[in-house]
């Protein structure tokens, strides 16, 4: 058995929960991290929604895992828990993959709670565009709380973090270890690689492409204050080309989404394509505010007053097969060539349990 470290490169919530349950299981770790602060990316810049469940009704599988590992994500995390908001979720009458009775039927069999929204709360959407409106629950978390408790976490675990760190290349050594060369000439020796960068899974030389396509996406998060009738609600339109509107915690904002306007541009993979962290920073930030809320406003007119503060823009990763259903599955790939680096594609944030449970798996394994 090797005594060189393991190296986790990328400190979003998926590389630095795995480099704390490793340091736990009583191995040595290295986090290598290339933005100067942990959770900058998408797991920062995100919806903030602690899933529940209810988004899903086309994904079984990424509905019910959710609602398994919602209870106990509050648990582990209740500091960055914001609960303190009704959680309302719509069926549009036009264009929605989905029926009030079949959303129904759904939330009974993941065991989700739902009941009709109240006659105060229905009355601000429109009944010709709108069919039914259910009470959910439902919360977000405040990203920035998240990254305090993981310091601390790697503290306390004796995870040795590196920022400011980007990793260029990974090689094979003659004795069974690896190399893990960084951009600024430093050689880290290491026993296992877990490569957990997300929007970069595929960029570092000696680490083979997934052999699962990916699709990127450049989205963008309206950051909003919401208008008085409005404050404290939480709304999702579902499911279909509609909208959404979350509270956002460490703005004091919501964020506003919309299926149709949030993606910028969006490409498949493939060994021609450019690293999806240039594409972004290349691409020009523009809002598509006013196209979010004016389609919103049709079916919610009190969203007529909504005042657009910022915009959140980051690259979102997802699965290719998972196009049609919209699951959330994490992925968890070992190398083809060295099967001491796997990649791991992180997914919706509470889906953590069932990353952490495929690292055990690889090292338990015969
Ligand atoms: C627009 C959007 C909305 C979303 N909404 C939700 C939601 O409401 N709820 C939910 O649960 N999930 C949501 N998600 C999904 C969730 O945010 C991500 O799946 C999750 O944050 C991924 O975590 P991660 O650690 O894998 O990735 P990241 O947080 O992106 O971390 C990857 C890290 O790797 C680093 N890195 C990259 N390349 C290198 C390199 N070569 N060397 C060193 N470091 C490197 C990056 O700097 C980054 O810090 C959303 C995602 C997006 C984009």
């Amino acid at each position: 058995m090797s005594t060189q470290p393991i190296v986790v490169i990328g400190g979003g919530f998926y590389g630095c929960s795995v480099a704390e349950y490793l340091a736990q299981q009583g191995a040595e770790v290295v986090l290598l991290e290339r933005a100067a602060d942990l959770l900058t990316r998408a797991s920062y810049s995100n919806q903030a929604r602690l899933h529940g469940g209810y988004h899903y009704p086309r994904s079984f599988s990424t509905a019910y895992r959710s609602r398994l590992n919602f209870e106990r994500f509050l648990r582990e995390y209740r500091p960055a828990i914001a609960d303190c908001f009704t959680k309302l979720y719509a069926i549009a009458r036009i264009g929605s993959k989905v029926s009030p009775h079949q959303f129904e039927f759904f939330c009974r069999n993941i065991d989700a709670p739902l009941v009709p929204a109240s006659s105060k709360l229905t009355k601000l959407f429109s009944p010709r565009l709108i069919s039914a409106v259910y009470e959910t629950q439902e919360y977000a978390f405040d990203a920035a709380v998240l990254r305090r408790l993981l310091v601390e976490r790697l503290v306390q675990s004796g995870v040795k973090l590196q920022l400011n760190t980007t990793v260029a290349a990974v090689q094979s050594q003659a004795d069974g270890n690896l190399a893990v060369l960084d951009d600024r000439g430093n050689c880290h020796t290491a026993s296992y690689v877990f490569n957990c960068t997300y929007a970069g899974l595929n960029t570092i030389a000696g680490i083979l492409p997934t052999r699962s396509n990916l699709k990127h996406e450049i989205t963008e998060l309206a950051l909003v204050q919401l208008p008085t009738e409005l404050e404290n609600v939480s709304v999702t339109v579902m499911d279909g080309p509609f909208f959404s509107f979350m509270p956002f915690p460490d703005r004091g904002l919501s964020t506003f989404t919309h299926v149709r306007y949030t993606p910028h541009a969006s490409w498949l993979e493939s060994p021609e394509s450019l690293n999806a962290y240039q594409v972004l920073a290349a691409a020009e930030a523009r809002s598509n505010f006013g196209y979010m809320v004016r389609d919103a406003q049709r079916y919610m007119p009190c969203l007529n007053d909504t005042r657009y503060c910022d915009s959140l823009f980051e690259v979102k990763t997802v699965l290719v097969k998972n196009e049609g259903d919209d699951g959330r599955p994490i992925l968890f790939e070992v190398d083809a060539q060295q099967p001491k680096i796997v990649s791991m594609l992180g997914s919706k944030i509470d889906n953590i349990y069932d990353a952490l449970a495929a690292v055990q798996s690889y090292f338990d394994r015969p």
